[in-house]
């Protein structure tokens, strides 16, 4: 039996990408795993094919992490359905790319909304079950972008790179209460999200990454149940790259 055994884990943006391989690792680990994504019907249809390939419990929910009630109304439908939340994986993100001068401000406010305004909802809506069981794991998933900047990304760095402050502030908070809040920041992982790069800048990415070669979704996967392990409980208000040595 799994440390993760019968525990509830929230894991945004579970649909596709790395969300959807943490949500495939846990489920295969007996944790009860949740899932969401903006869309109702597209969050349960992963969450059943994700059940089916793990034979895990998953459940899939409809929900915008930049809406704080229906965070609210998410967190509440998840422990009613699998009990409290114990781990919560902020991993749902978007980018919105341009040069600054030209950058939209809805295309700002959405990066900012979702990355960064996301995850405090969501923080918020599961501490409350959190502190009164006085254990918890919360796992904030940012970016080398969020350390080093990216041209092209104002956006999307300053939102990463305010997730970060955001963990130090929030694990300083819950300490004391024997809850760990830690960021993963991932280098060029294969997903959908990466799914424009050109084989011309992937062969240059690959270059300048050291270990030579791209990130997939179960490498953050496995760093991320590290970090909800108790063998991770003296570990909070951590940085942990994953990125194949790309940012150091
Ligand atoms: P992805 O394949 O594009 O998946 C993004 C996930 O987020 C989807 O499940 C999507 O679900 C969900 N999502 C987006 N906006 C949402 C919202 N407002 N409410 C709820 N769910 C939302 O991206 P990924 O590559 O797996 O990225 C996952 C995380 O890792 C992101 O935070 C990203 O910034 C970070 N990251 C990725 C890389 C990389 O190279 N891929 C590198 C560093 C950091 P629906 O579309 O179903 O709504």
């Amino acid at each position: 039996m799994s440390e993760f055994s019968g525990k509830t884990i929230l894991i945004t943006g579970g649909t596709r990408g790395i969300g959807r391989a943490c949500a495939a690792a846990f489920a295969k680990d007996g944790a009860r795993v949740a899932i969401c994504g903006r869309n109702d019907d597209a969050a349960q249809k992963a969450a059943q094919e994700i059940a089916a390939e793990t034979n895990g419990e998953v459940r899939g929910f409809g929900c915008d992490i930049a809406d704080a009630s229906a965070v609210d109304a998410m967190v509440k439908a998840v422990s009613e359905v699998f009990g409290p939340i114990y781990i919560l994986v902020n991993n749902a993100g978007i980018t919105r790319d341009g040069l600054l001068m030209r950058m939209k401000s809805e295309d700002w406010s959405a990066v900012v909304d979702t990355n960064l305004t996301g995850a405090f909802n969501c923080c918020r809506a599961v501490t409350r079950d959190m502190l009164k069981q006085r254990a918890g794991r919360i796992i904030n998933v940012s970016s080398i972008i969020g350390i080093r900047g990216q041209g092209g990304q104002t956006n999307y760095a300053a939102a990463k790179a305010g997730l970060i402050g955001f963990t130090k502030a929030l694990a300083q908070e819950l300490a004391s209460r024997g809850i760990t809040v830690n960021v993963i920041a991932p280098g060029y992982i294969d997903t959908d999200m990466t799914a424009f790069i050109t084989e011309d800048i992937r062969k240059e990415l690959l270059e300048k990454i050291p270990l030579k070669r791209v990130g997939n979704g179960e490498d953050i996967a496995a760093a991320t149940k590290f970090l909800a392990s108790d063998g991770a409980s003296y570990i909070t208000g951590a940085v942990l790259q994953v990125d194949g040595g790309l940012a150091m």
